[in-house]
């Protein structure tokens, strides 16, 4: 196997614990050569994250609540101080709504509730690349994470759905922004995963097996999956992509209607 990222520095948002799809890609990036740091959600999670932070060397562990522009500043001059001013790449794997505006009908989301969910799952990346592009001189690359309910209606995923279109959105103006300095921004769609956020989501349990049922390749997807094509797009493989969303979901977004069973 090829060390894909070797030499390269990363900062990895959205650790919670093991079966977090930001472990997955941090684990799999540090196989592949990189030094990774890791940022996680409030001092509560601090107990899982620290010791998987050590199974991978990270140099850096901080804890930064993305919605706090201070605490991104101290998590940004933390990660240049511990890689000596530069960064080849970020992941930004956060994503957050209240369980209560994922319940009934989006047409029934609270203005506080939609704010804090664009702020958290889609603002954010906005404000990870401003604070990322002074330490991408020589380039880089950011990647996010998002749903096919960015796409289409999943009922069930109500206001996430609109934050992670504000996302897909959003990365392209990024992606328009910053392909000029060399840094380039993607995203993966992946296919529904059982993790920590996903267990928030009602009737989770339904949209997995049906993705398993629909999708071309009969199966849903897991993080090393995931994990794997992150490793492309941080990669110099993937140097002439940038505002892109590669559906990482074993192919169900292709699908109309379900397959006619033979
Ligand atoms: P996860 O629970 O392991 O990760 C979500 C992370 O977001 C957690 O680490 C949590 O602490 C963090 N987070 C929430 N609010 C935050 C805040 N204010 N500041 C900083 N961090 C915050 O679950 P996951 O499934 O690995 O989710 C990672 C990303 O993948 C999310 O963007 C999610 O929407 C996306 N995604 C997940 C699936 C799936 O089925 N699991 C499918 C497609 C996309």
């Amino acid at each position: 196997m090829t060390d894909l990222l070797a030499g390269k520095n990363g900062l990895v948002f959205g650790v919670a614990n093991h079966r977090s799809i930001a472990w997955a890609i941090a684990e799999a990036a540090h196989r592949h050569g990189a030094r990774v740091g890791v940022s996680y959600f409030g001092a509560r999670l601090e107990r899982r994250v620290k010791p998987l932070a050590a199974q991978i060397e990270a140099p850096l562990c901080v804890p930064c609540d993305v919605g706090d522009d201070a605490a991104l500043d101290a998590c940004f001059a933390a990660a240049a101080e511990a890689f000596d001013g530069r960064l080849d790449f970020v992941v930004h794997a956060v994503a957050f709504a209240d369980r209560d505006d994922l319940l009934g009908r989006f047409a029934d989301t609270s203005r506080a509730g939609h704010a804090l969910a664009m702020d958290v799952s889609a603002y954010s990346l906005a404000a990870m690349a401003r604070r990322a592009e002074p330490l991408m001189a020589a380039g880089g690359s950011l990647l996010t994470l998002t749903y096919y309910g960015a796409e289409k209606v999943v009922p069930g995923y109500n206001v996430m759905g609109v934050a992670k279109a504000a996302l897909e959105a959003g990365l392209r103006y990024l992606a328009a922004d910053l392909g000029p300095a060399g840094i380039r921004v993607n995203a993966i769609s992946a296919g529904p995963i059982k993790t920590l956020a996903a267990a928030g989501i009602p009737g989770f349990r339904r949209m997995l097996s049906e993705a398993g049922d629909i999708a071309p390749l009969r199966r849903t997807v897991d993080q090393a999956e995931v994990a794997d094509a992150a490793l492309f797009l941080l990669s110099d493989m993937a140097r002439g992509v940038t505002g892109e969303v590669l559906h990482v979901d074993a192919g169900q977004n292709i699908m109309g209607c379900p397959p006619v069973p033979r």
